[in-house]
């Protein structure tokens, strides 16, 4: 994508993943998110002298079948290395991360360009490390330090210079989400910093080859926000390029309530980690027959659950979409139109339907996983066989819908217990019918005056007596017939 002014934006993405273990990569502390800070620390994580640490095997798998879900080529043997620095969340004084030997190679990510293109993104590497703790600037006077993160499992994701845009970014980041949370090896939180994104950004004149010099955004912690940190960035720099200035490579850190990044640290201060290989650790080998199970064990890939949903039960790409965004979503639909099926109904179209509005919209509302969901899938495919089968109309359908939210209860019992059956019959319609025509003389009136619109009226009063459970169709033949 070109930006209007006749320059070409660069950007390759670095993302941390925060891996789902109980346990941190090198010890056996609990990763749980929010415990009382310094809490969760030994010996190994805290770096105290003589503690040594031995390799988590998870963290191992998980970036394993990281790299297999993306097609990385998987190392047989990779390398810790000591990333030295210092920083006060740092106790250790050195980050134990992988550095020329890394665990994956290569792979590409899939993106869904808005209008439905697709485009590859390339992936240098993904290789583990351990995060550091965290400094808290806004608790009092001072500084605080929580330790609990430190040796926390990261894995970081390392693109290619081939994301186009913003926009692009924002959905790069968005696919990285999803297939860490299908794989279940992160839980995909932007904002508790589960997964984070740094951008490298730069430009070019448009039509040419050489990159520029770039810069790189921290701190995003939504997609919208990596899209804005990232517009912001480029703007900035072709600004700076049309006024005859030049890139300076540096460190911004995004500040999402003033809407703009600010220079954390410059080329000159640039760090010099003095990598070197763990001396700690053994290297890391992944056999080549563990490989082939985790490959054989793996999800399918959302994208092509996607494709398959759009496919095999003939459903609009918008609906694959939603459907597949989240893996639980994904099996909740799949259970209903299974429960579907084995009642000989065959309506993937109304599953989707009920899914995407009614079930999700409760999901939202009570902020709750889809897999505490109260309505089992085979009561949802109940209710929707029987609507598909007139026993009951759409509209009741919404009150049989909350009803089983609320108790847990089948459909067939709650329709049989509210008396909810949708009435068909078209000679008791029909007594209804006659009885509203007869006590709104009126309407009537101006109905045949040529006012057809009040037929909508006498749909309405007629569906008042009936409490909303006439069958529609039934209703309108016998009023359209009557009136005139
Ligand atoms: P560094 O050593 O500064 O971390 P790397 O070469 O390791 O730089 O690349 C880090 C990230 O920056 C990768 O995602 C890579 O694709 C991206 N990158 C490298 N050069 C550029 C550039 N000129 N413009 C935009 N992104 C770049
Ligand atoms: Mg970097
Ligand atoms: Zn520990």
């Amino acid at each position: 994508m070109t930006a209007p002014s006749g320059f070409e934006a660069v950007i390759g993405l670095e993302v941390h993943a925060q891996l789902r273990t109980a346990s941190k990569a090198f010890c056996g502390c609990s990763t749980r998110f929010g415990d009382e800070p310094n809490t969760n620390v030994c010996p190994v994580c805290l770096g105290l002298p003589g503690a040594l640490p031995v390799l988590n095997r998870g963290v191992v798998e998980s970036a394993v079948r990281m790299g297999l879900a993306v097609g990385s080529s998987i190392a047989p043997t990779s390398i810790f290395a000591r990333k030295n620095y210092f920083y006060p969340d740092l106790p250790k004084g050195y980050q134990i991360s992988q550095y020329d030997e890394p665990i994956c190679r290569g792979g590409t990510v899939e993106i869904d360009l808005d209008g439905g293109a697709r485009r590859q993104v390339r992936l240098t590497r993904i290789h583990m490390e351990e995060d550091a703790g965290k400094s808290i600037h806004d608790a009092g006077d001072g500084t605080l330090v929580d330790v609990n993160r430190s040796g926390v499992p990261l894995i970081e994701i390392v693109s290619e210079p081939d994301v186009r845009s913003p926009r692009e970014a924002a959905l790069y980041v968005q696919k990285i989400r999803q297939i860490v949370t299908y794989l279940g090896i992160c839980d995909g939180n932007m904002e508790e910093g589960s997964l984070r994104c740094d951008a490298n950004v730069s430009v070019r004149p448009a039509g040419t080859a050489a990159l520029g010099t770039k810069t790189e955004v921290k701190n995003m912690n939504s997609f919208r926000n990596v899209e804005r940190a990232i517009e912001f960035e480029l703007n900035r720099q072709i600004a700076l390029l049309r006024s005859g200035g030049t890139v300076l490579q540096e460190t911004l850190l995004w500040d999402a309530e003033s809407n703009t990044a600010h220079p954390m640290r410059s080329k000159e201060e640039a760090d010099d980690y003095r990598y070197f290989p763990e001396p700690d650790l053994v290297p890391v080998t992944a056999a080549e027959a563990w490989v082939a199970q985790l490959r054989s064990e793996l999800p399918e890939h959302p994208t092509l659950r996607r494709d398959r949903f759009e496919k095999t039960y003939g459903l609009p790409r918008y609906d694959a979409d939603v459907l597949t965004a989240e893996r639980g979503t994904a099996d909740y639909f799949e259970s209903v139109v299974r429960e579907l099926g084995a009642l000989g109904a065959d309506s993937a179209k109304a599953a989707s339907n009920w899914v995407m509005t009614d079930v999700l919209r409760v999901v939202g509302e009570r902020r709750i996983d889809i897999a505490e969901f109260s309505v089992p899938p085979s009561s949802l495919a109940g209710m929707i066989r029987l609507i598909g089968n007139g026993t009951i109309s759409g509209k009741i359908a919404k009150e049989v819908f909350s009803a089983m939210l609320e108790t847990g209860e089948r459909p067939e019992r709650i329709i049989d217990e509210r008396g909810l059956l949708q009435l068909s019959d078209e000679t008791a319609i029909g007594k209804v019918v006659d009885d509203v025509i007869a006590r709104n003389p009126g309407p009537l009136a101006t109905y045949r005056s040529g006012n057809a619109q009040l037929l909508g009226f006498f749909v309405g009063e007629v569906m008042k007596q009936t409490k909303g459970k006439a069958n529609p169709q039934v209703v309108n033949a016998l009023l359209k017939q009557r009136l005139t």
